[in-house]
């Protein structure tokens, strides 16, 4: 059985982390999207909210389950038989910055390889942040992120104002 875990912030998860995720469970026996606690990134959304998000909005695939962790992800990776570390790849600026995270998780867990899965075209330039930058001026979300979060970006926002 090969599991895929696919680790990022999702504060808070968009349409292009979701195109990632869909296409995995199609590839993979097991996707387990961890949500890190991240200290370097001062988020909007608290852990518990977006883990929350991430399972209503992969609720409809059977082979996707949602996790947290605080640990290194190559620490945290030991606990499942054989997995790889799933990455999407945006611009040639997730490129830099990925390849050397993947070389350092080899170092911490050796027989941890990393997998990429590029962008769908469609969503090349979102991220995150751009979504909650849009909330902030109240902009139509709909082709950004998944309709089962739309009102906790739009009630998170108001709360940020
Ligand atoms: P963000 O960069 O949006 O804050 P995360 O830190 O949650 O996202 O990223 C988690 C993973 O998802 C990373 O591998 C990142 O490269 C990938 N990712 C983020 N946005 C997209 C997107 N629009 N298309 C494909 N992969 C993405």
């Amino acid at each position: 059985m090969r599991t895929a875990i696919y680790p990022g912030s999702f504060d808070p998860v968009t349409l292009g982390h979701l195109n990632i995720i869909r296409r995995a469970a199609t590839i993979f026996d097991q996707v387990v999207v961890c949500c890190m606690v991240n200290s370097a990134k001062m988020g909007w959304f608290s852990l518990e909210e977006r883990v929350d998000m991430l399972e209503r909005v992969t609720s409809r695939f059977p082979n996707v389950t949602v996790d947290s962790s605080n640990i290194l992800i190559g620490e945290y990776a030991k606990r499942y038989k054989g997995p790889v570390l799933l990455k999407g790849l945006r611009a040639g600026s997730d490129f830099e910055s990925e390849f050397s995270m993947a070389h350092i998780n080899k170092k911490i867990n050796p027989a941890l390889d990393t997998v990429f899965l590029t962008s769908d075209e469609k969503y090349t330039f979102l991220s995150s942040s751009a979504v909650k930058e849009l909330a902030r001026y109240d902009a139509d979300l709909t082709h950004f992120a998944p309709r089962e979060i739309l009102d906790d970006v739009r009630e998170k926002s108001k709360k940020m104002r």
